[in-house]
């Protein structure tokens, strides 16, 4: 008879594990939300502690993207059960949904503070012509339909934000920064190229996104970005965790490069 493999909780009497305290043999990051499923051997301390003290036993759960622990891992007996537990989630692809710690959008506030640090000196103003302009060339570029598109002139008073909402497909903007467009215009292309459906909008997946706009549009280096952002301790996906948009992004670059102002309004510098 097949019997359900205990959970860390039940098991351990403890909701997670710290990774250092594990010796980790296979893990798989997910790209969307940057949390890593692990298949990992317990040290002795554990096994003690619940009293299993034959031999080893594995734990296969997911890490929390910039956490150190492990939740919710499902104890294994043999390597063999944990390989085939760490086999289906790895084809399940993502963390429970229904967890708030897999679904916290832990490092918007970074993308937001680097953003402010190196995007500012070299960043356009554009009228709202030039930005509908832009937003077409974009989506067209990539295959995806051209969002609806609003521009609100900030108000002073309260603090207003731009933004995309994937269930209208419409992005609201109340500045006129080619670089917050772009931002923007990233989020749109995670949702609809990457298929993020979950609220960690600035997870991994996004940067990626916006390293290759920046790229392909700005003629930022690709490599270079993404140095200086994981030097500052924002995650982005490998181009080759993303198939899709490595495809669109490869395909992009090999034909014209030239930076997005100049396309959509030859002559203005
Ligand atoms: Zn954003």
């Amino acid at each position: 008879m097949k019997t359900k493999e205990p959970s860390l909780k039940q098991r351990f009497n403890t909701a997670s594990v710290a990774p250092k305290a594990l010796t980790i043999l296979r893990d798989y990051c997910d790209p969307i939300t940057g949390a890593t499923l692990a298949c990992a051997e317990i040290p002795a301390l554990y096994a003690d502690r619940a009293g299993l003290k034959s031999g080893p036993i594995y734990l296969v759960g997911w890490i929390p993207a910039g956490r150190r622990t492990m939740l919710d891992g499902s104890v294994c007996r043999s390597l063999g059960a944990a390989a085939t537990r760490f086999n289906t989630q790895r084809k399940i692809g993502h963390p429970p949904r229904n967890n708030d710690h897999f679904t916290h959008d832990a490092q918007r506030q970074h993308v937001y503070d680097w953003e402010s640090r190196n995007t500012g000196n070299n960043d356009i103003t554009l009228g709202v012509d030039k930005m509908v302009r832009v937003l077409q060339t974009v989506s067209n570029d990539f295959g995806m339909k051209t969002p609806s598109f609003r521009y609100k002139k900030a108000r002073e008073d309260v603090q207003e934000y731009n933004y995309y909402l994937s269930s209208t497909h419409t992005i609201e903007m109340r500045e006129k920064r080619l670089s917050v467009l772009l931002h923007e215009l990233a989020h749109a292309l995670d949702h609809h190229i990457n298929k993020n459906k979950t609220n960690v909008h600035h997870g991994p997946s996004f940067t990626r996104t916006l390293i290759c706009l920046s790229a392909q549009y700005r003629h930022y280096a690709a490599n270079d970005l993404e140095k200086r952002m994981i030097d500052s301790g924002i995650a982005v996906a490998p181009l080759e965790s993303l198939p899709a948009l490595k495809i669109i992004f490869n395909s992009l670059q090999k034909k014209q490069r030239a930076h997005i102002v100049s396309r959509i309004a030859p002559g203005l510098k």
